[in-house]
């Protein structure tokens, strides 16, 4: 036996390689051992036929939150994120450096998923939706965050501020350079939640570095990307060509088709496609990654495209050559799923009531959730992680 799992027969998309063809995929000790269109099924211990499948490198989810049981947000990982095709994922923010060391012990160090963070820019990180986490400046604390990376650094891989009203009440610039400033110590990358902040977004983006990323891009809510004329604000396509990062960070009221549409047709595409799943939006709008995707095809998007923004630009946005690719010779975390046609709805936001009334974002200010009917979706077939297939019931 030459190798541990064939896959064969499936379509292999893998942008970071510009390979786009139906192919086998062999993997020998956790590794991809090869792509070649027609490897011997005899050659290997155990074979998946993935006729009529999509085969792409492993799914990276840039923006969720899975500090199950230690925040008002947090999912299971593996119950949502590896089960449904995402073998590795970016927390982003629920923690600070107080409850950090909690979600490392308790979740990231016993999912099958791989986990990295951002550190949140308040030390008490995102506990309840009662309380935005950078209201009070007292829950700003330089040396803890530090030390808490210092002591993590192989798992936190930069900052996240949330900039609306409701997290940071008048503080978004002083959260924004306090951020910034962590971000440099510590050499990481930043991410800002936007929407509904009390100063105007093109101010904020303008203190923006490149590889800095602005989730809940396409939100419609606002303060948003969109002139009342309906043209894209010129900051936010500035600071795509700075090498700023365009995310989607989906959300329960972070993404909205209408302001999607009228940006990518204003030139506004995304830089990547996360999720930002959390317990609020995974009974829906969200879902869950592939269903994020599908919005992004039902906008026109191509399924090469989408995936592109969700594997090999997620790996080089994190820094991490090592996953978002079938290299021969890289980690084999693989995701096999299918297009599925037929009528499907799709939803882009929770309504108003989600959301805490007490924050008083008046719905004048929110536009109404939106259902659109899709004649295809990306449907879920199997996750391989390190070269094993991913079963939950054997765990
Ligand atoms: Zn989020």
């Amino acid at each position: 036996m030459n190798y541990d799992l064939l896959i064969k027969n499936g379509t292999i998309i893998d942008p970071s390689q510009n390979i786009n063809k139906m192919s086998d995929l062999a993997i020998k000790d956790g590794k991809i051992a090869d792509i070649n269109e027609a490897i011997d099924y005899q050659l290997a211990k155990e074979v998946i036929d993935a006729k009529g499948k999509i085969v792409t490198p492993g799914l990276i989810d840039l923006h969720v939150h899975s500090f199950w049981g230690g925040t008002i947000y947090g999912i299971d990982p593996d119950s949502t994120l590896i089960s449904k095709g995402v073998t590795t994922a970016l927390d982003a923010g629920s923690t600070g450096s107080v409850n950090f060391p909690a979600f490392r012990n308790h979740v990231i160090d016993k999912s099958k998923t791989s986990i990295y963070a951002l550190l949140n820019v308040s030390s008490i990180g995102m506990i309840s939706n009662n309380y935005g986490e950078i209201e009070n400046m007292k829950w700003f604390d330089y040396d803890s965050t530090l030390e808490v990376f210092e002591a993590h650094r192989d798992l936190i891989i930069g900052v996240k501020a949330r900039l609306g009203r409701v997290q940071a009440g008048v503080n978004d610039i002083e959260a924004l350079k306090r951020a910034i400033e962590l971000a440099e110590a510590i050499n990481g990358i930043l991410m800002i939640h936007i929407g509904n902040s009390p100063t105007p977004l093109p101010k904020l983006i303008q203190m923006l570095r490149e590889g800095d990323i602005i989730t809940h891009s396409f939100h419609g809510i606002g303060d948003g990307i969109l002139e009342k004329s309906g043209e894209v604000i010129e900051s936010m396509k500035e600071a795509q060509s700075k090498g700023i990062i365009i995310d989607v960070g989906h959300g329960a009221g972070g993404f909205s088709f209408k302001a999607a549409d009228k940006a990518m047709t204003n030139g506004l595409l995304p830089s990547n496609i996360s999720s930002d799943l959390h317990i609020g939006n995974i009974e829906g709008p969200v879902f869950d990654l592939l269903t994020t995707l599908t919005k992004f095809m039902y906008l026109g998007m191509s399924l090469y495209d989408v995936i592109n923004l969700c594997t090999n630009k997620t790996a080089q946005i994190m820094s991490k050559v090592e996953i978002g690719t079938l290299n021969i010779g890289a980690t084999a975390d693989i995701t096999i799923f299918y297009e599925e046609e037929g009528q499907f709805k799709l939803y882009d936001r929770t309504s108003y009531s989600y959301m805490n009334p007490a924050n008083k974002i008046g719905p004048s200010n929110w536009e109404l959730p939106q259902v659109v009917i899709a004649n295809k979706r990306l449907s879920h077939s199997y996750t391989i992680k390190n070269g094993v297939v991913y079963r939950p019931w054997l765990k």
